[in-house]
């Protein structure tokens, strides 16, 4: 898969180099770009933002710079099959990124993810994204950040996990929260009693049945307890 990301903040993906997603990068399963836009601007200033029309408090992030970026990495696709790619704004106005649409993007080969700043980018530029390729916008839940780079940090680890290869033991994202609509059970490791408290006899049994049995109600109880939510979706 390729990802290519656009930000004024490209250093904020430093992170991205470690743990598994930089193995996959490193391997190659993850083609992971991070690009400034301030290069697609054409002034001395590198200017990437203006007043806003109709007035207003804060800075709106000029069309020019992201139209430019656009048209060039739309044309850079992985490989002639992948058509055109899926663009992706982080947005506090956007549909909220689910786990379910982590699976969704994990199906793409050309994700383009653009940051946002200031009060956000100019409207104009989703219009003609729209011309490009699939365009999303997608939050990352009910609150505001100041840019979009730790909401597209947040999507490409959650996507990128999902890709063949990058999880070591596949397993392992079979048993996880929201997989299957509900939250996952508590897990426990050595030693079996730390500070007087013990982990669940059951766990201790050696009973398949009993301790598969033992998690599913923990999941269900304690999705009851959290996020009640879920359980009516
Ligand atoms: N004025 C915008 C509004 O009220 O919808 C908020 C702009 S916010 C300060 C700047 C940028 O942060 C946005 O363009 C977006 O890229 C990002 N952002 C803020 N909150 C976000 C969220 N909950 N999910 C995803 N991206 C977010």
């Amino acid at each position: 898969m390729k990802i290519d990301v656009v930000s004024i903040f490209p250093s904020y993906f430093d992170g991205l180099s470690l743990s598994l997603l930089g193995k996959a990068r490193a391997t190659g399963i993850v083609d992971l770009r991070i690009h400034d836009l301030r290069d697609w601007t054409g002034d001395r200033h590198r200017t990437v933002d203006d007043t806003p029309y109709g007035g207003g408090a804060g800075m709106v992030m000029k069309p020019e710079p992201w139209g430019l970026a656009l048209d060039e990495l739309a044309s850079s696709s992985p490989s002639e099959a992948a058509g055109a790619p899926t663009i992706i704004f982080p947005s506090p106005a956007g549909e909220v990124f689910r786990q379910s649409t982590a699976r969704e993007f994990a199906q793409r080969e050309h994700l383009i993810i653009g940051c946002g700043r200031y009060e956000g980018i100019d409207e104009r530029v989703f219009e003609y994204a729209a011309t490009l390729g699939e365009v999303r916008l997608v939050s990352l839940g009910d609150y505001v950040l100041n840019g979009g780079e730790v909401a597209a940090m947040a999507m490409i680890e959650a996507v990128g996990r999902l890709i063949p290869g990058v999880v070591g033991n596949p397993a392992s994202l079979v048993e996880e929260s929201h997989e299957d609509g509900l939250l996952e059970y508590g897990s426990y490791t050595k030693p079996s009693v730390w500070r007087d408290r013990a982990v669940p006899d059951v766990l201790l049994s050696g009973n398949h049945g009993a301790i598969a049995t033992w998690r599913r109600e923990q999941q269900i109880e304690r999705t009851r307890a959290r996020r009640p939510d879920l359980l009516s979706d």
